[in-house]
């Protein structure tokens, strides 16, 4: 008999629901939006009950979907957005303000405060950060310093803190578990990356007393059941964040093996082993503790990738969907020494250039609108190359034989050929392009005893197209090297002149 695992994947814009067999074939699958609430330029947030119920409808209408009862299940597997933090009545469970999404900048002026005080490098020591109001734990502060008495209640044991796959967790069990993961403890600058339990003297810098906060499980164990929600004792058998999830769904299960995914954002992930490698202008984190074993991740984040397909089409009115640009890219043989650097809201990893600008740049009265759209595909491949070399430099460095690539960029064929060109390195995408959930999933089935062990996972995982590099490495160093040039120049564009 077919056995069936549920995942669960709540993510920034929406809560989705899928439902696989024990073959990896999906048989259900549902989703629904989530509010984005933006009470001032620069902050999200999300109403944690709606986090909740879109959920739990999204999960139904996948079971529906699937033609499945609960109890038809065997696993369950989690993963969500990273970073967001929630603070709730342990009695009432009711929030005591709305999430505060991860890219949320509510927290700046906290941060700002700690940097003063001299705690950035102890902070990045501890956690491998660099210190930000991206993570959870200055948004928590916010929190307890906005909402009136929350500290004095916080202190008294009656509020609870977390990130989203606690909140989660606690409501579909019932309330009985307390309890998060090292891969996303590892994001909220608030554990310590060596030894994988809340750091006190951290704690106690933040103000945040350590009761508020969950137990640090592993990421492949069982996470209490659903039967308080769903009526049948379906294990959550995994947790991880979304990132982890989509390095463990592209099967990188050893050291050096890696993904790229190239959604709105992007992001690389590099499996770098047992020991948190700390490489500039990139972050370490945990990849997911499975057995007692802790794996590293290394993770370079770019804002804007499959973004720049979305300025062409809605802004510049250059191409009518983001698919479109690679027939539009393929028209010429190259960009003809054209560059386009998407530094829309600032550089990411590795340059970190809050106040770099984007540019069009090389362009001749020959130019035309094809090559400034082979320019901004070709940004994602150049974009992947910076982070690529830069999780190889140093000591500590770990090089890349092969890239596996995910995300909505990647039916483009083009963008595959030509970031295995720029790399040097077969580039290689799966049959199935939703790692994230997958990991999620695999790693539920893992723990739960569906699946043997890593190697019978990893022959879940299908090759669907190799790119292998066809340039020659001349050409290709001297290609990036003027993307180098063009990336020099749009740094500090707009930083504020005295
Ligand atoms: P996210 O989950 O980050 O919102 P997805 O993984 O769904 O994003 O990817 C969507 C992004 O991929 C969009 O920014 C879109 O512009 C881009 N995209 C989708 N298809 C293509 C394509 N064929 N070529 C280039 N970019 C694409």
């Amino acid at each position: 008999m077919a056995r069936y695992i549920l995942g669960i994947d709540e993510g920034t814009t929406s809560a989705r629901a899928f439902v696989i067999d024990d073959d990896t074939n999906v048989v259900g699958f549902a989703q629904a939006e989530i509010t984005q609430q933006y009470p001032r330029p620069g902050w999200i947030e999300h109403n944690p009950k709606e986090i909740l119920s879109t959920q739990l409808e999204s999960i139904r209408a996948a079971l529906r979907d699937a033609n499945l009862q609960p109890s038809d299940l065997s696993a369950v597997g989690l993963t969500n957005q990273r970073e967001t933090g929630i603070v709730w009545d342990k009695e009432t469970g009711e929030p005591i303000y709305n999430a505060i999404v991860w890219a949320s900048r509510h927290s700046v002026e906290v941060v700002e405060r700690w940097v003063a005080d001299g705690l950035g490098d102890l902070i990045q020591q501890r956690t491998g950060l660099i210190p930000d109001a991206y993570y959870t734990a200055s948004k928590i502060r916010w929190i307890l310093d906005q909402v009136p008495g929350a500290q004095a209640r916080a202190e008294a044991g009656e509020l609870l803190a977390g990130t989203v796959d606690t909140w989660l967790i606690w409501n579909l069990t019932g309330r009985k578990e307390f309890v998060t993961e090292t891969s996303n403890a590892s994001r909220t600058m608030m554990m310590n990356l060596e030894t994988l339990d809340w750091d006190d003297e951290l704690l106690g810098h933040y103000g945040i007393p350590r009761h508020m906060l969950a137990r640090i499980a592993s990421s492949g164990e069982v996470f209490g059941d659903i039967s308080a929600t769903f009526g049948a004792p379906v294990p959550i058998g995994s947790n991880l964040g979304d990132q982890q999830a989509g390095l463990f769904g592209q099967a990188a299960y050893r050291e050096g093996l890696s993904k790229m995914t190239y959604g709105t954002a992007g992001v690389l992930n590099i499996n770098s082993g047992s020991k948190p490698r700390p490489i500039e202008g990139l972050t370490p984190s945990v990849g997911w503790t499975i057995g007692g074993e802790t794996t590293y991740e290394i993770e370079g984040v770019l804002f804007a990738m499959g973004k720049t397909m979305q300025w062409l089409r809605d802004d510049l009115q250059l191409i009518h969907s983001a698919p479109d640009s690679e027939w539009y890219a393929g028209q010429v043989q190259s960009t003809e020494g054209v560059y386009l650097v998407p530094a829309f809201t600032g550089l990411a990893a590795p340059n970190w250039d809050p106040h770099a600008r984007a540019a069009i740049i090389g362009m001749s009265n020959a130019t035309t609108r094809l090559h400034v759209i082979r320019a901004a595909v070709e940004s994602m491949v150049f974009q992947t190359r910076d982070v690529v070399e830069a999780a190889a430099k140093g000591e500590l460095g770990v090089s890349i034989s092969e890239l596996r690539v995910d995300g909505g960029a990647v039916r483009n064929n083009l963008l595959c050929q030509m970031q295995a060109n720029i790399l040097g390195i077969p580039v290689v995408r799966p049959k199935n392009a939703e790692a994230t959930i997958f990991g999620a999933m695999l790693l539920a089935g893992l723990s739960t005893g569906i699946y043997a062990d890593l190697e019978e996972l990893e022959s879940k995982w299908e090759v669907d197209q190799v790119f292998e590099p066809t340039m020659s490495r001349d050409q290709a160093d001297s290609l990036y090297e003027g993307w180098q040039r063009a990336v020099e120049l749009t740094k500090g564009w707009n930083r504020p002149r005295s």
